[in-house]
C-alpha cells in the first residue's frame, strides 16, 4: 500500500477534482503529507492555480477539519469534522519520557455502549474509514513531530471495525514506518476480534479493558461481556499470547464501590492465571452525567493492598487529559453540536 493510494482513496470522494488525476500532483501532494504538512499553502512546488483550485474546494489536503482544540498540561484534544459533517475526537498525549502518543478513534460513537464511558453514552453513528483513522494521525503529527506511538483507545471499539483498523495499522507500519511494538489496540472484549488480530500477524500490542473479572458484574457494565463471557475472552487472550508472544495489558478501570473490594481482587487474580499480563489500574474519571464515582484514595490504596497480598503485578495509571476531557472513557465529540 502506498501513500498515493491513501490520497487517491481520499479524493475518490470527489472525482471531479481533476487536478488530482495528474500523477505529478498526486506525487507532490503525497510527499508533503508524508512530511506531516497539512496546508496547501505550504506545498510550494504545486502550481499556484492548482493550489487556489484546491483551496476553493477543500480546507486542507485532508478531508477532516479541526474545528476545536482543547489543551492542558499533558494533552491536546482535537475535535474533527469529517467529510459528512459527523464529529470525532483524537488526542495527543505527552508521556513521561517527553515524547508523544496519538490516541485515535475508530468509530463515530461506539457500538458497545459501556455504562461508565462517555463515548458509549452518545450511541453509534458509523465506522471510520481506514484513511479517516490515518488522518487523525496526520493532524496530531502536525501538532508535534515527536509523536512515536499510537493507541486505538479513542472513540469506538476497534475490533468492531477490524478491516479498517487493520488497514490503518498496515499503513502506519508500512508508510509511516512505525514499529508494531509502538502500536496498541485496546478492546472491550470482542473475543473473535482478538483471534482475528492474532491471525492477522500485525504484531501490535493488545490491551483489554477488563474492568472486572466477574461475569455478572461485567454484564451490567459492558455489552461486550453479554456477547463474550470471561471464559471465552480468556481463551482468546491465550490464543493471542501464543501467536504473538506478547504481554497483554489488562486495563482495570476502578469504579467506586463496584470493583475495588477483596472479592474483586481475588477474581482478578484468578483471571490472570496462565496469562502473560500486566494490570493497569485506572481510577475512573468522574463524569457528572454517568452514575459512577471515582474511588477515594483510601479505597484505591486498599485495593492495591489486596493485589499485593495476592502477588498480582500492577501499575497505577494517573490518567492524562482529565482537564480537557481527553482521558480514558471521556471522548464524546459533543462540542459544537454533538455527533
Ligand atoms: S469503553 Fe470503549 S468500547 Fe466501551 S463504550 Fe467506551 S469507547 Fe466503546
Amino acid at each position: 500500500m502506498s501513500v498515493e493510494s491513501i490520497v487517491k482513496s481520499i479524493y475518490d470522494a470527489d472525482k471531479e477534482s481533476l487536478e488530482f488525476s495528474k500523477p505529478l500532483y498526486y506525487k507532490l501532494l503525497c510527499q508533503w503529507l508524508k512530511k506531516g504538512v497539512n496546508s496547501f499553502d505550504k506545498m510550494t512546488d504545486l502550481p499556484k492555480t492548482v493550489i487556489e483550485n484546491l483551496k476553493a474546494k477543500y480546507t486542507s489536503p485532508i478531508l477532516s477539519e479541526v474545528i476545536d482544540v482543547k489543551k492542558d498540561i499533558s494533552s491536546t484534544k482535537l475535535l474533527l469534522k469529517l467529510y459528512d459533517g459527523l464529529l470525532v475526537e483524537c488526542v495527543l498525549l505527552k508521556r513521561e519520557d517527553g515524547l508523544y502518543t496519538a490516541c485515535v478513534s475508530s468509530e463515530v460513537g461506539c457500538t458497545m455502549k459501556c455504562e461508565f464511558c462517555a463515548t458509549g453514552s452518545v450511541g453509534f453513528k458509523r465506522a471510520l474509514n481506514w484513511w479517516e483513522i490515518i488522518e487523525q494521525f496526520f493532524h496530531l503529527k502536525a501538532l508535534n513531530n515527536e509523536l512515536d506511538r499510537i493507541v486505538f483507545m479513542g472513540m469506538g471499539e476497534p475490533l468492531c471495525n477490524f478491516e479498517n483498523v487493520k488497514r490503518a495499522i498496515e499503513y502506519i507500519k508500512g508508510e509511516i514506518g512505525m514499529s508494531p511494538r509502538r502500536i496498541t489496540v485496546s478492546t472491550s472484549g470482542i473475543a473473535p476480534g482478538i483471534k482475528a488480530l492474532a491471525d492477522s500477524k500485525l504484531g501490535v500490542k493488545l490491551a483489554l479493558s477488563l474492568v472486572t473479572a466477574n461475569d455478572s458484574v461485567r454484564n451490567t457494565l459492558m455489552s461486550a461481556s453479554r456477547l463474550y463471557s470471561l471464559t471465552e475472552l480468556k481463551k482468546a487472550l491465550l490464543y493471542y499470547s501464543e501467536k504473538e508472544n506478547r504481554r497483554i495489558a489488562l486495563e482495570y478501570c476502578m469504579l467506586k464501590g463496584v470493583n475495588t473490594d477483596r472479592k474483586s481482587a481475588d477474581e482478578l487474580k484468578n483471571f490472570t492465571k496462565g496469562l502473560i499480563y500486566s494490570v493497569n489500574l485506572i481510577p475512573w474519571n468522574k463524569l457528572d452525567f454517568l452514575p459512577f464515582d471515582t474511588p477515594s484514595a483510601k479505597e484505591i490504596k486498599a485495593f492495591e493492598g489486596y493485589l499485593n497480598a495476592l502477588n498480582v503485578k500492577y501499575t497505577i495509571r494517573v490518567s492524562r487529559g482529565r482537564d480537557t476531557s481527553a482521558a480514558c472513557g471521556m471522548l464524546v465529540a459533543k462540542n459544537k453540536g454533538g455527533v
